[in-house]
């Protein structure tokens, strides 16, 4: 889904519930008193729709990239958060009317118990959760642990969200709006019940095996799996998988990888995956015939989809060259024609995934390659430094390749700095493809 139809698309989901309850036209009461009704409505209409911003929806995160959803997941929970925080201290406020017991609904809140409660107990759980996610890294939590309480506590959330809407709200009261909150929620909870057990279910018909571990550079590994049923995964050069290895079908120990082979070259898939933390530490230690299991294509990394670009620059930095290696491979496997540029930071040059392969490629298909080191030693006779404005304008300060299409992975420092330097250069923002190996 384009991000032109995704906007507003949110917009009308969040703005939905606040729109039915502005038609009901209900008497108006002191202008704080319904900008904390709005402010509630539209809060728990974000944390709703939170629930289809999870990154796993292909038909959400095709175009606009599962880094940009999972972004927009993050800081849109915050902005619910702030809204739902200030919503019931309006209500108190001196400005407000004096709260009034009025059953019917109809000309104030129901201030009962068995109305407020479930609303203290989603805006205690809500800042809990918020503050969870921001304090994720810090915390040591296992991804997993943490990926199972994310997901419980959110649908407790969303639970006593609605619970306390339907019995407090005075214009949730109203029957359309009360089925428009429940229809809501049950597609919220749909699309978690479809992440952690539809998905999976279908996943258990897709086994995979681990056919070999290898070391390709210095901390780093090529994985590669192999279908251990009739056919393959279908996708495209530069997608990533989320991959589980030795673990059940329904586990949620399961990382995000990008994927480092063509599809072009056969059904087995494999990963270049850099040491970091638990998982990917672990590596070295798989077994060949572990058993694997993908949830697979996501991203929108990929030059399928772009065949009018006149060539293809392809920037990495790090183990960013993971789907560009996987992007490369299959230029040179279907003989693509267009003229490719892949410029390659790294710190050292034991760094280099699989540089002989890259020379081959290169002759192969007549890549241009330049490996960019920012501490070289003293052998080292290539560019040094970082990916900077001057190594950009070297390579494509011409109008011919201002039209190519640049693909681009690695940390966020550099993705930022060469994307304003690409666009420095005039490079369209539209021809311009990144991908962050990092949610936050
Ligand atoms: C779209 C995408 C593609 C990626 N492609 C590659 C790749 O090709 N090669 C590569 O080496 N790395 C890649 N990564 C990064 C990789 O997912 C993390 O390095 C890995 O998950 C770390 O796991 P760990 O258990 O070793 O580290 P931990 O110590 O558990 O975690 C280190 C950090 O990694 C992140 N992380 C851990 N587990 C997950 C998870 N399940 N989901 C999301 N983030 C997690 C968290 O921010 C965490 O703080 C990619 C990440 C994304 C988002």
């Amino acid at each position: 889904m384009p991000i032109a139809i995704l906007v507003p698309l949110y917009l009308g989901l969040a703005a939905l519930p606040l729109t039915l309850a502005w038609i009901q036209d209900l008497p108006r009461r002191p202008f704080p008193d319904e900008l904390a009704s709005s402010l509630g409505l539209v809060s728990l209409a974000m944390i709703l729709t939170e629930f289809f911003l999870l990154g796993r929806f292909r038909s959400i995160t095709r175009r606009a990239g599962s880094d940009v959803i999972m972004r927009a997941h993050q800081r849109l929970a915050r902005v619910a958060l702030v809204l739902a925080v200030v919503h019931p201290f309006l209500y108190v406020s001196p400005m407000s009317a004096p709260p009034v017991w009025d059953v019917s609904s109809q000309t104030a809140l129901n201030y009962s118990w068995e109305g407020f409660w479930p609303g203290i107990a989603a805006w205690l759980l809500l800042a809990g959760l918020v503050a969870m996610a921001i304090a994720r890294d810090a915390s040591g939590m296992p991804y997993a642990v943490w990926r199972l309480l994310h997901g419980l506590v959110a649908a407790l959330v969303a639970g006593f969200g609605v619970l306390h809407v339907l019995r407090a709200g005075r214009y949730s009261a109203d029957p359309l709006l009360g089925w428009v909150w429940i229809v809501f929620f049950a597609c919220a909870m749909g699309a978690l019940l479809y992440v952690y057990l539809v998905a999976p279910l279908l996943r258990g018909r897709h086994p995979w095996r681990v056919a070999s571990v290898r070391p390709v550079a210095e901390r780093t590994w090529a994985v590669t799996l192999r279908p251990d049923f009739d056919g393959g995964l279908d996708y495209q050069a530069g997608q990533f998988a989320w991959l589980n290895i030795g673990h059940g079908v329904f586990s949620l120990n399961e990382n995000p990888f990008s994927i480092s082979s063509a599809p072009s070259a056969g059904p087995d898939v494999e990963f270049t995956i850099k040491e970091l933390g638990d998982f990917t530490r672990s590596i070295g230690q798989i077994q060949p015939g572990s058993r694997a299991w993908l949830e697979a294509p996501h991203g929108h990394l990929s030059h399928v989809g772009h065949e009018d670009a006149p060539g293809i620059a392809l920037i990495a930095g790090g183990v960013g060259i993971a789907p560009l290696l996987g992007i490369l491979r299959e230029l040179a496997g279907t003989d693509d024609p267009r003229p490719t540029v892949l410029i390659y930071g790294n710190r050292r040059q034991s760094q280099i995934v699989a540089p002989a392969e890259l020379r081959h490629l290169a002759a192969q298909h007549g890549t241009e390659v330049e490996h960019v080191l920012s501490e070289p030693d003293e052998t080292w006779t290539g560019a040094t430094g970082l990916i900077d404005a001057s190594l950009l304008r070297r390579h494509f300060d011409t109008d011919a390749r201002r039209e190519w299409l640049y693909v681009l992975c690695g940390p966020p420092a550099m993705l930022r700095a060469v994307k304003a330097d690409l666009l420095a250069l005039g490079v369209p923002a539209s021809r311009i493809l990144s991908e962050l190996f990092v949610y936050d």
